[in-house]
């Protein structure tokens, strides 16, 4: 559904090149929980932007249901983001100033949809936070502040959620109820990428892969690891 295919990025840094993806074929399958690990400068953000349609790669195609996205017009890309991806972070950045059911419409705000405000409800009350719509980020625990910013990624319908370290900032046992959270979001058929350290997360992935200065490999990081000593 979303796939990379021989993607290459360079960045130009004065007058060096530095290669950060060299070449990655992935494809991500409807209502697949993939987590992406490797070690620092290893390429992960890189790769999440790629496939988040926020940069193009240098060489290579990024498809979506087939379609080169790496021809679009920014105007284009972005329209596609919209329709297609959501995205969670490690620091959540949910807006101190508004409620959980206001942050989780925030990405539909220009739209002005009346429906937005129940789906935002339908939203947060899937994901738990039925009885703390009304609260605002800082009366909610790390793990329901990780939950809205899910509803957030969701309100859209997109068929991918882009997750940076989403248990990053979670002790272990509340990180373990945003992942059961994103097994429930893959079985409606979304699907679920998360760039991540924690090997927990794999315990909850169909998939795990590794970037190894550039380079992927099929695995958690910890096999992937073993393998090349
Ligand atoms: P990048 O954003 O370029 O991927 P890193 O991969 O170094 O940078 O780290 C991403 C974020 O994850 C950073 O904020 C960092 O503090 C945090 N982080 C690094 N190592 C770990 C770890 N073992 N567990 C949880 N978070 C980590
Ligand atoms: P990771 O997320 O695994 O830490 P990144 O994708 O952030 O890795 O970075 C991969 C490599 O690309 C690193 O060597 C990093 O310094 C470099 N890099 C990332 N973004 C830029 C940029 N905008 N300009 C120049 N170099 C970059």
């Amino acid at each position: 559904m979303l796939e990379a295919d021989g993607v290459v990025k360079r960045y130009q840094t004065g007058g060096e090149t530095l290669t950060a993806l060299k070449g990655i074929d992935l494809a991500i399958e409807p209502g697949e929980f993939l987590s992406v690990m490797g070690p620092s400068g290893s390429g992960k953000s890189t790769l999440l932007n790629l496939l988040g349609l926020l940069d193009t790669p240098t060489e290579g195609v990024v498809t979506l249901d087939g379609t080169d996205v790496t021809t679009f017009s920014d105007r284009e890309r972005t329209d596609a983001r919209k329709r297609t991806i959501g995205f969670v972070f490690q620091n959540f950045y949910l807006i101190s100033t508004l409620t959980a059911v206001e942050n989780v419409e925030v990405p539909r705000l220009l739209d002005r949809d009346p429906e937005t405000r129940a789906r935002a409800r339908d939203l947060l009350q899937r994901v738990g936070l039925g009885d703390r719509l009304d609260h605002r980020p800082d009366q909610l625990s790390g793990g329901q502040k990780q939950r809205v910013a899910i509803a957030r990624a969701l309100v859209n319908e997109p068929r991918v959620v882009l997750a940076d370290e989403p248990t990053g900032n979670l002790d272990r046992a509340t990180g373990r109820t945003v992942l059961e959270q994103f097994r429930e979001v893959c079985g409606e058929g979304v699907a679920v990428v998360a760039v991540t350290h924690d090997n927990v997360v794999t315990e909850y992935t169909d998939r795990d892969v590794t970037l190894v200065d550039g380079e992927l490999f099929e695995g958690p990081f910890r096999e992937v690891d073993r393998k090349m000593r």
